[in-house]
């Protein structure tokens, strides 16, 4: 499995989904795809950034820096979930909660924050 890193980056800067038909420089995916292969040059991995001239992936420190933003996102939600006191999603705070199958939802806000056992996690 690849590491966070070499995910982040691993696509062009440029690179705005395939659902649409133009990335950001307003290229369209279909003049720079290899067509032999299909694979597009916006991703490290596929090897064939030659295809696009504006190919540019993120240096090292925006990779870093977006990591770093990844990783406190993820302590504040898991903080937020551990105290339990507000919706780690929208901040609003937690009345009740509701078990649907392996899946725990807050209320009012209705937003699902995980799977897990009620019951056990109460008792
Ligand atoms: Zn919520």
């Amino acid at each position: 499995m690849r590491t966070l890193e070499e995910q982040i980056g691993g696509w062009c800067i440029h690179f705005n989904g395939i659902g649409n038909d133009a990335c950001k420089l307003n290229i369209p995916y279909d003049t720079v795809t290899d067509n032999h292969k299909r694979k597009l040059p916006c991703i490290k991995q596929n090897e064939c950034s030659e295809f696009c001239t504006s190919a540019q992936f993120p240096t090292e420190q925006d990779v870093a820096k977006r990591v770093a933003e990844i990783n406190k996102h993820v302590a504040q939600y898991l903080t937020t979930m551990a105290e339990g006191k507000v919706c780690p999603q929208c901040q609003r705070p937690i009345e009740s909660r509701r078990q649907v199958g392996r899946c725990i939802y807050v209320y009012p806000c209705g937003h699902r924050v995980g799977q897990g056992n009620l019951r056990k996690e109460q008792s």
